[in-house]
């Protein structure tokens, strides 16, 4: 799949449209998503261009690499859920619901979040 440049997060990164950003550096940039679904809910992405974590842990440098990790260990530390719990979660691709084709990270927190993945009522794939 071809990055779109016009993609949500790709217009954040540009300034075109505004987030609450909570951290940033050279690398990554992370801010609120725009609809949580936690106390906590906080998106990690990567400055550079990559698709979902199948385009970014093929194509991105070891120092993108590094720098989004410590990144995301950073902002669950700034937003106060490291000793309480969180979750972290990359969606890549139609099975997994991917809304937006820049890739990121979610962050969960706040409060207990239950099982990790919901029960599933479609059937096992072939
Ligand atoms: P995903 O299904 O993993 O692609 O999730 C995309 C996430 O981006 C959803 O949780 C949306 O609520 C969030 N989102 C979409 N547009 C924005 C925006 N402009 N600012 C912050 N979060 C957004």
């Amino acid at each position: 799949m071809a990055y779109d440049p016009n993609n949500i997060f790709a217009r954040i990164l540009r300034g075109e449209i505004p987030c609450k950003k909570v951290f940033e550096d050279a690398h990554v940039l992370a801010f609120h998503d725009i609809n949580p679904q936690t106390p906590v809910h906080i998106l990690v992405i990567p400055k550079g261009a990559y698709v979902s974590l199948e385009d970014f842990s093929a194509n991105a440098s070891d120092v993108e690499l590094a720098a989004f990790l410590r990144a995301v260990g950073a902002v669950a530390r700034g937003a106060g859920v490291a000793a309480t719990g969180y979750r972290i979660l990359a969606n890549h691709g139609a099975d997994a619901n991917q809304e937006v084709p820049h890739f990121h990270v979610h962050i969960f927190g706040g409060r207990r979040l239950g099982r990790m993945i919901a029960r599933g009522d479609t059937p096992p794939q072939a």
